[in-house]
């Protein structure tokens, strides 16, 4: 059994199918870029998987639990599953400290205590322990976002969902969020990466997925998807002839 299965998923909105028919396992500690065109239905995929979106045909386990569309098993769903977005949303009367403990004492009611010692961990592993009383408009747009996944990382997660997170940052502060990505990666968390990064790709993720119109068109390791490409699609998308 993988640690998340996506079995034959498709998502309309409205009359319009944008998910095809996906078929997609995990297995626990892999990393996966997703690559693919705007529009070919990367963030519908990933806002399915932890269950911001309802699916319309298929299936999604994660850790041997169905998603099943019911409010109990989402929160459960969206408890196993941290993402992570371009925008990091944080809120901008919270400190930092208070952004990491919200949703553990409010959705899973931990103890503040608890809730503090978890956030200054988690503040810890992304570089930015010395800021727990620090405001996020202190913060620079990679710190703001390195905040955002000691954020998500203080749920404990099984797996993290990423779209696109580096994509709203000034270019000199995308590498310090990837370092924190790849150590994370190094550590065994189970990641799916929505990104425009390749090298990034190329370097840390053991998998590569590229969507094309509401499927996933090719996929295989690295070093074969990028110095191989064996669709039009995906030559075209990579800029190869
Ligand atoms: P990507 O992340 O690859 O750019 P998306 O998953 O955001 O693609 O979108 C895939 C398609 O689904 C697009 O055509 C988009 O317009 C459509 N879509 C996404 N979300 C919605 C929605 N809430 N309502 C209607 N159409 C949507
Ligand atoms: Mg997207």
């Amino acid at each position: 059994m993988s640690l998340i299965e996506i079995t034959e998923v498709r998502k309309s909105f409205g009359t319009t199918e944008v998910l095809k028919g996906i078929n997609l396992d995990v297995e626990a500690g892999e990393v996966i870029a997703i690559i693919g065109k705007s529009g070919s239905g990367k963030s519908t995929l990933l806002r399915c998987i932890n269950g911001l979106e309802t699916i319309t045909d298929g299936s999604i386990s994660v850790a041997g639990a169905q998603l099943l569309d019911d409010e109990v098993h989402l929160k459960a769903l969206r408890l196993k599953v941290g993402m992570i977005f371009q925008q990091f949303n944080l809120f901008p009367h919270l400190s930092v400290g208070g952004n990491v403990m919200l949703s553990q004492t409010v959705v899973k009611k931990t103890p503040k205590a608890e809730a503090e010692a978890t956030a200054r961990k988690m503040l810890e592993r992304v570089g930015l322990g010395h800021r727990f009383d620090a405001y996020p408009d202190e913060l620079s747009g990679g710190q703001q976002q390195r905040v955002a996944i000691a954020r998500a990382l203080a749920m404990q997660p099984t797996a993290l969902l990423c779209d696109e997170i580096t994509s709203a940052l000034d270019p000199e502060l995308v590498a310090e969020v990837l370092a924190v990505v790849r150590e994370l990666a190094a550590e065994g968390m189970t990641l799916l990466m929505v990104t425009h990064e390749m090298k990034f790709a190329r370097d840390v993720c053991n998998r590569v997925v590229f969507m094309h119109q509401g499927r996933v068109h090719e996929a295989g390791r690295p070093e074969e998807v990028f110095a191989n490409p064996q669709t039009a699609e995906l030559k075209q998308f990579l800029g190869v002839s």
